[in-house]
């Protein structure tokens, strides 16, 4: 199974013009998980290239990071048109590719990005603003790793107090980061089935050269 020609999901495969499959480090101690790619991002083939991409970028480098740095992937890799939210049966579709993205960059924090994001990977339907800032270990496929779910950079554009709380959030990261990898629970559950990701990932680099956007998503 590769993603670069997926047809798993047969509406996306017809309406998207590029799989995005995710960008960055691929040896990351973080990697940020958000939701689906947008207009641009299905043009460019890279995720979060938008305004909520430029946010990220800004609260990255408020905690000394660039993007460059981290990876960075998303609950689904193409478009839902007109940005309509991810299907069940296409997040169904779309998991193997996270979770094997997971066990190959193996990070030490996995932060989950808004809604969609936190429920797949806590496996539970407990919403963002209840979760959110809150770390918690745990195994995705075969990688035990430290999850925390803060809200999507998009949600905070336009509403301070999220964006308070999101900066707030991801100030807590350089110490979540510092602490040493979590072991593996006891009967943790088996790697998933094979996937094979794009020959090369993209690098971020090329997302810094292209125009901003006013989407978010
Ligand atoms: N929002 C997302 O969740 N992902 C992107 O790639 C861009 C915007």
């Amino acid at each position: 199974m590769t993603a670069r020609d997926c047809t798993r999901c047969a509406e996306l495969a017809a309406t998207r013009t590029t799989v995005v499959f995710g960008a960055g480090n691929a040896d990351a101690g973080l990697m940020f998980v958000g939701e689906a790619p947008g207009a641009n991002e299905d043009l460019q083939g890279l995720p979060f290239v938008g305004a909520a991409g430029k946010l990220l970028e800004t609260l990255l480098a408020e905690i000394g990071l660039s993007r460059a740095e981290v990876f960075i992937a998303n609950v689904l890799k193409c478009r839902p048109p007109g940005n309509r939210d991810p299907r069940p049966g296409e997040i169904e579709n779309c998991t193997p590719y996270l979770i094997r993205q997971v066990e190959l960059v193996a990070p030490r924090v996995v932060c989950t990005l808004g809604n969609f994001a936190t429920k797949l990977l806590r496996a539970d339907a407990t919403g963002i603003t209840r979760v959110h800032g809150r770390p918690e270990i745990a195994t995705i496929g075969s990688h035990t790793t430290r999850l925390f779910p803060i809200y999507h950079p998009a949600a905070a554009l336009y509403t301070p107090r999220t964006m308070e709380s999101l900066r707030a959030d991801f100030h807590a990261l350089p110490g979540l980061l510092a602490l040493p990898a979590p072991t593996p629970a006891p009967g943790a559950p088996p790697a998933p089935a094979e996937v094979t990701p794009p020959a090369s990932i993209p690098v971020i680099a090329d997302a810094a050269a292209t125009p901003d956007q006013l989407g978010l998503f």
